[in-house]
């Protein structure tokens, strides 16, 4: 099973200085000294993809390093970030021109800078995108996290990166620990599908095969945002996993709880994979109800699974191009019903994952807890950062 290339995502911090609305992970950093190290990155299999993530990853001043290990044993590296950290991503990206960067923008300048709560985070994330296309950067692009507050804006935003000639990655609200989030919920369905309709429209109506297919993972989000079942099975931990800062390794980032298969920095990567341990949390996959659709666990389904979108894709471009007849949010039999009144806003609710009274977890190490007695989260990597501008006798970032 270890010997084909597998899809990994690479969590190298827990350590966050954005204040997204939908995600809490800022409150929970990892403490530094417990995050990957090289010898344990070292010990990762060979990957077709690898996403690096966080919190935020170019907090870490090694990342570089990071990357240069992941080079060797991966055919391609795509990186989520808030580009924030404008000089950092340039530096890196001058070294590694080929590898992928996405920055996180969720609507226009306000809807951003309102949800994100980074000072100028807008200007910031868009100068940095700018910047990374003026050097000849290719696979470079804005991810959104669809909400009430900023649907009205998907259209708008997807225009703009496509006239910048971007990639544009969607998602929506999710729960789940590694976002320490239980009450995330879309409250305006209808209004939200709407806008994901237009975009839908948007994208079938390009030249770019890979638009139309990003048509059929939107029309997937209209399906996961309705609380219905995912419209392809989920194969998270048998060709693809997620490592942690503290080196667990896990199916996905979707879990209510970590479910941990090992860890790597105890383990080799043979012992962890082919254990009993990661084989429970197969099972456990197997009849996960949580019905994610988020990229991480899409793409891998859309690539295995292929003809199902590839069918719903040649099934929509001959209904646009012949009988000039648009997609249509309410082809999710729930959007009728929901129209129709057959089902309640209140029923919707409760297929969500969204639980108000949860305890919500954060697989945070004790020793990363315990820092948090007396500090809040946001002091913590705020103090971190000062010391490394300091450091680096700098007083911008
Ligand atoms: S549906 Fe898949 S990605 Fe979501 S929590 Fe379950 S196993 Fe993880």
């Amino acid at each position: 099973m270890a010997s084909k290339k597998l899809n990994g995502t690479v969590i190298v911090t827990y350590r966050c200085n954005a204040r997204c609305s939908m995600c809490s992970r800022y409150k929970c950093p990892s403490k530094p000294e417990e995050e990957l190290s090289i010898e344990t990155i070292r010990k990762l299999p060979e990957m077709y993809f690898t996403n690096i993530t966080g919190g935020e990853p170019f907090i870490r001043t090694d990342l570089k390093e990071i990357v240069r290990e992941l080079y060797k044993k991966s055919d391609r590296i795509v990186i989520s970030t808030n580009g924030f950290f404008t000089d950092r991503i340039l530096d890196l990206c001058r070294e590694f021109p080929d590898i992928g960067i996405r920055i996180s923008i969720e609507g226009l300048e306000n809807t951003n800078n309102e949800i994100r709560g980074l000072p100028d985070g807008f200007n910031k994330g868009y100068t940095t995108l700018e910047k990374l296309v003026g050097m000849g950067m290719k696979d470079v692009g804005f991810g959104m996290t669809i909400q009430d507050k900023n649907a009205p804006d998907l259209v708008p935003l997807y225009k703009l990166s496509d006239r910048m000639g971007m990639e544009f990655a969607t998602a929506s609200l999710h729960n789940s620990f590694y976002f320490v989030e239980a009450g995330n919920i879309i409250h305006d369905r209808p209004m939200v599908a709407q806008n994901l309709e237009t975009l839908i429209n948007e994208l079938l109506s390009s030249r770019s095969p890979k638009k139309w297919f990003r048509a059929y993972f939107n029309h997937g989000l209209i399906n996961y945002i309705y609380g219905q079942k995912r419209l392809l099975p989920c194969d998270m931990s048998f060709d693809t996993f997620f490592i942690d800062p503290y080196g667990d390794v896990m199916p996905c980032n979707g879990t209510k709880d970590k479910e941990v298969m090992g860890n790597l920095n105890e383990q080799t990567w043979e012992e962890l994979w082919n254990s009993e341990k990661a084989e429970a949390v197969r099972k456990k996959v197997r009849c996960c109800d949580r019905n994610c659709w988020m990229i991480g666990s899409v793409s891998p389904a859309m690539h295995k699974y292929i003809w199902s979108p590839a069918w719903w894709v040649i099934k929509h471009k001959f209904l646009f191009f012949w009988k000039k007849k648009k997609y249509s949010m309410y082809e999710n039999k729930i959007a009728r019903d929901y129209r129709d009144g057959k089902v309640s806003r209140e029923e919707l609710d409760r297929c969500s994952t969204c639980e108000r009274n949860a305890i919500v977890k954060d697989g945070l190490s004790t020793a990363s807890r315990e820092q948090l007695k007396g500090r809040s989260g946001e002091e913590i990597v705020e103090a971190d950062l000062a010391k490394q501008f300091e450091y680096d006798g700098r007083t911008d970032r």
